[in-house]
């Protein structure tokens, strides 16, 4: 059975999903061409609007594309940079307004290369900010395709890291290998991946002697990192948060449960 939702689009029925797990989505700033994950009020599967777009000379031959997305919710914009056109337009002469929609079945997201602000839903915003932003920036270079760029970002991104750690160890792979030993709740394999990245050193950055990294060495780095990052500065605090709640409930149960008793004595009092 198919129904029809506010947009007017055709969604399949909820029990006919063969997958139900949608979680994936709160991953991502764009979910389709109507909601996202707004980066300002943090509230997920918000409706936006695309309000303005325009077209530049990134160098002689390569155009790029300016999107400005507008939350329905806290009406803040955001700006989104695309090597692509991946807007379409009507003009509304009764209101002599321009109205830009992305086009259907887009995935948004791998069509951007950089947003402003990146989105507290891609990367964590419990992540040090700096290690943050350096990610989302080697993230967005290798969109792009800049490899080189890609490369200097990530490189920058595990020395804030290790850094931010206070990591000890005389080279790069013994500061890894300390943190393997610091959280030993992480896959031990994450750490081995990150310990045996080629040229790697962690205490000056010499940019000129890198290497740059192919394109699949760097998803598989910068997902390592990612998840790495995530164990240690994500996890905890949601066990934390969750243990609170818990607690919370319990707190409240024993309260319960003493209130019926001086009720329940009062009543035998009484009678
Ligand atoms: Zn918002």
């Amino acid at each position: 059975m198919k129904v029809v939702d506010k947009t007017g689009k055709n969604k399949k029925n909820q029990s006919e999903e063969s997958n139900p797990d949608q979680s994936h989505l709160d991953k991502k700033y764009f979910i389709d061409e109507y909601v996202y994950n707004c980066p300002f009020c943090n509230r997920g599967h918000v409706q936006y609007r695309c309000v303005a777009q325009f077209k530049f000379n990134w160098s002689k031959r390569k155009n790029c594309y300016v999107y400005f997305v507008k939350c329905l919710s806290c009406e803040k914009i955001s700006m989104h940079l695309s090597k692509k056109n991946i807007v379409g337009r009507i003009y509304r002469p009764n209101t002599r307004t321009t109205y830009y929609f992305f086009k259907e079945r887009l995935d948004i997201d791998s069509n951007m290369f950089s947003s402003v602000p990146t989105s507290f839903f891609t990367v964590d915003n419990r992540i040090p900010e700096v290690t943050r932003e350096l990610l989302t920036e080697a993230e967005g270079c290798l969109k792009m395709n800049y490899l080189t760029g890609a490369s200097a970002c990530a490189r920058k991104a595990i020395y804030e890291f290790t850094r931010e750690q206070c990591t000890e160890g005389k080279d790069y792979e013994e500061k890894i290998k300390s943190l393997k030993k610091r959280y030993p709740s992480s896959d031990p394999e994450l750490f081995d991946i990150l310990a045996h990245i080629q040229g790697m050193t962690s205490d000056k950055i010499h940019e000129q002697s890198w290497p740059k990294w192919d394109s699949a060495r760097l998803k598989l780095m910068l997902e390592t990192l990612k998840t790495v990052l995530y164990d240690i500065y994500v996890l905890p605090k949601e066990k934390k948060a969750r243990s609170l709640r818990i607690q919370k409930l319990k707190e409240e149960m024993e309260l319960d449960k003493k209130q019926e008793t001086s009720e329940r004595e009062t009543e035998e009092a009484e009678s």
